[in-house]
């Protein structure tokens, strides 16, 4: 049998960060792994340059930026932890990035830069590895036997510890590792998990292919997509795409944070033109076809978009007539079905495309300093595998590190 001061499950973001900083502070620390690789989300992230935080998180109130049944909760660990120590961080291991859109920071050159920096922050704590090893029983032990948890392991054998700190993340991807394992943990401790859904997610719509949307597969642009009805109601002005399956984008993997099953979302198709007020306003002695005069009202609304929503909501026999003949309720009909596109989803294409999960582990049995479990001593509770969702944009990994950060201290103040 082995011992550690502390040891944690899941070597992704959350759990190296707490491993190098609870080593460095003097901890022993075993990090465990059941996959091969470490840090594998944040090898696949933004596009291969892991979008690792974002700036925006560092002015005024963090919570803002996160889904949970306390959003409140993420306060003290952001905080302490700010984007800008990251970035010190990444600065001290000479890593270059950039700001691309709305605060969001990407390395310049590959995601594998972060996994490199958190595994020289780790070896300098001298945390010990074990990848491919499974964890497979965890028992409470009595308060005379010198460690607090036993943990038996698939290929690493037994071993106790003080501290637990689960960091096995959510479920998607399980393609790369992802598991329910967190979840499984927190329950055996008496831990409430919350819905579990897919965060930051495409859209799918039932009739989707019949509809012809499917033909459209490509078509992006800038939009306002909301959700959500009175002080519920959230919107993002981001970019859009239509694809083969339903709707996808930015606009759409923030939105879908939002969205419940069996609502509907509203997509303003051109966000910049009140196109109700310029369709009767601009009719009067015009003598252009409504089409052509829609082209130039939002000219930024591509023409094969502008026709199948034609055809969609039956304005097509309209296209041709004279705008200034048009009757007021047609143009301000026509104008709803762009100003305000208004459309149910099925569902979502699932955890294989989540970048998320939304729900987890219950914040309010969690210590907002600490991370430690308010029902066991000595457990732990970091990252997603909590019930705390960012936004797209960097917001998930920097409550992996603000979490890590504040397990990671906590136990080694025990020392
Ligand atoms: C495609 C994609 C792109 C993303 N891009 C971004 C981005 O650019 N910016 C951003 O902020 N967020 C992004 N995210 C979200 C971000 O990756 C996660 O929120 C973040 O990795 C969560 O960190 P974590 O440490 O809690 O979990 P993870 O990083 O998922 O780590 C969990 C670890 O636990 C291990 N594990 C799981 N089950 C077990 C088990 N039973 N036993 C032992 N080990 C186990 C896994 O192998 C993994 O190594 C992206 C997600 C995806 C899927």
């Amino acid at each position: 049998m082995s011992q550690t001061h502390t040891l944690i499950i899941g070597a992704g973001a959350a759990g190296m960060m707490a491993a190098a900083v609870a080593g460095q502070r003097g901890a022993s620390v075993l990090l465990i792994d059941h996959s091969s690789k470490i840090g594998e989300k944040i090898r696949i992230s933004g596009g291969g340059r892991c979008n690792f935080t974002n700036v925006a998180l560092d002015g005024g109130d963090a919570s803002k930026y996160f889904i949970s049944q306390n959003p409140r909760f993420v306060r003290p660990a952001l905080a302490h932890y700010t984007a800008k120590d990251f970035v010190q961080l990444l600065k001290m291991h000479r890593v270059t990035f950039h700001e691309k859109h709305k605060g969001q920071l990407f390395c310049d050159d590959s995601a594998n830069d972060v996994i490199d920096v958190l595994r020289a922050e780790c070896a300098a704590g001298k945390v010990e590895w074990r990848t491919n090893c499974a964890v497979k029983n965890i028992r409470l032990l009595n308060e005379d036997s010198g460690a607090r948890f036993e943990v038996d392991t698939s290929t690493a054998g037994v071993w106790r510890c003080q501290n637990l700190i689960i960091a096995t993340g959510g479920l998607s991807v399980p393609a790369i590792g992802a598991t329910g394992f967190g979840y499984e943990v927190a329950r055996q401790f008496g831990h409430t998990v919350t819905e579990l859904s897919p965060g930051l997610v495409p859209l799918t719509f039932g009739n989707w292919a019949q509809d012809g949307w499917n033909a459209l597969a490509g078509v992006a642009l800038p939009v306002r997509v909301s959700a959500g009805e009175g002080k519920k109601a959230m919107a993002f002005d981001e970019d859009f795409l239509i694809s083969h399956k339903g709707l996808t984008g930015p606009a759409i993997l923030q939105i879908s944070n939002y969205w419940q099953q069996g609502e509907s979302i509203r997509v303003n198709l051109c966000p910049d033109v009140d196109l109700e007020k310029a369709l009767r306003q601009g009719k009067v002695g015009s003598r252009m076809q409504l089409d052509t005069a829609l082209t130039q009202l939002a000219p930024n609304l591509p023409k094969r978009l502008l026709q199948h929503s034609f055809e969609q909501a039956a304005f097509a026999p309209y296209a041709k007539h004279k705008w200034a003949d048009v009757s007021d309720k047609v143009l301000r009909e026509l104008a709803a079905s762009l100003n305000a596109w208004t459309l149910k989803p099925s569902g979502t294409e699932g955890y294989k495309k989540a970048e998320v999960t939304r729900g987890g582990v219950a914040v309010k049995e969690i210590n907002n300093q600490t991370m430690e479990s308010r029902l066991q001593k000595g457990l732990y509770f970091i990252g997603e595998v909590m019930d705390v969702t960012g936004w797209l944009g960097g917001y998930n990994f920097q409550w992996a590190w603000a979490s890590g950060m504040a397990a990671g201290m906590a136990v080694s103040d025990k020392l």
